[in-house]
């Protein structure tokens, strides 16, 4: 039976998310014409479904876009797909997240120093994509550890190390120890973001204290995910929803009934109405009894629990 719902100090909409929905709503509100947002806003089906119901299109390649305004999603789009957008006339609106473009620009400003870049990030990942259009022939894209021994040794050559902004920190450290190794002229540029930092780090805090972590988010969003490949290693039990309908009452009966506190996190695109729903339903499951309880309080709530003993 669930006693204990903590909820993670750090997790949902980030910075980047945020601006990207508000200028996307912006100028569905204000357009005149056709709206096309470039593959999906943020990777989250509930904020895609949203502007869907706001009448605004969307398309997996600029090539498809017939006319009007084009909005760039959070993760960026490579200057090849932006330079096909200005040559169709579109009227281009750019919501790429600040610290994606950081990532870009920290790239074209040691590139001409002669640098070439390794960049560890999921090839299919559309922020990837977006990073390597800036200079494919002076970036190499590497999704693993494994895929190192595929490349020379390079010794002559100026290399940076820059990551995907949703990297998971953990297997960004493994891998730049082993890129050192490798190359040990390597240069670090972290470019992990704070939003993915801060939630990874709430739960690693949080593992040990909890018998299970849910994750609520998309299987588009590769942070989601992340969050919950680091909730199942440190947890042991972790459960990536999409939903609060996504919950299945078997997880808490029979084995699960020793499941006694549960962690909750979300996401960096997952909306903040998505998590109030999983905790109304894990309180339903509880028939009202657990007690809600934020992650910055525990260690108050430690504390107290201390000197009431003294
Ligand atoms: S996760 Fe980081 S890089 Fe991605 S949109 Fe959010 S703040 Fe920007």
């Amino acid at each position: 039976m669930i006693k204990k719902i903590i909820i993670a100090r750090s997790k949902g909409f980030c910075m980047g998310v945020k601006r990207a929905i508000n200028i996307a709503e912006d100028t569905a509100r204000k357009a005149t014409g056709p709206v096309t947002i470039l593959n999906q806003i943020v990777h989250n089906e509930a904020v895609v479904e949203s502007f869907r119901n706001m009448g605004v299109g969307q398309k997996w390649s600029v090539d498809e876009v017939e006319g009007g305004t084009l909005i760039i999603p959070a993760h960026g789009a490579s200057p090849d797909v932006m330079a096909v957008a200005r040559a169709k006339g579109l009227n281009i609106i750019d919501a790429t997240c600040p610290l994606v473009t950081r990532i870009c620009t920290r790239i074209m400003e040691v590139i001409p120093r002669g640098y070439y870049i390794i960049h560890f990030g999921d090839r299919d990942h559309d922020e990837t994509k977006g990073i390597l259009g800036h200079a494919p022939d002076r970036i190499t894209v590497i999704s693993n550890m494994a895929e190192l021994d595929n490349y020379p040794d390079w010794p002559d050559r100026r290399l940076g190390l820059t990551v995907q902004s949703t990297m998971g920190i953990d297997d960004f450290q493994q891998f730049q120890a082993a890129a050192k190794k490798k190359w040990p002229q390597i240069e670090t540029f972290d470019t992990i973001c704070n939003a993915t930092t801060e939630r990874q780090k709430a739960i690693f805090d949080m593992a040990p204290g909890v018998d299970m972590i849910l994750v609520v988010g998309s299987e588009t969003s590769a942070n989601s995910k992340r969050m919950a490949d680091i909730s199942k290693a440190q947890c042991g039990r972790s459960e990536l929803i999409g939903s609060a309908v996504d919950i299945s009452e078997g997880w808490f009966v029979g084995d699960g009934a020793g499941i006694e506190t549960v962690g909750v996190t979300a996401g960096a695109s997952t909306p903040d109405f998505l998590v109030e729903a999983v905790i109304d339903t894990l309180l339903a499951l509880s028939n009202g009894a657990a007690e809600v309880i934020l992650q910055e309080d525990l260690a108050v709530l430690d504390e107290t629990a201390e000197d009431t003993e003294k």
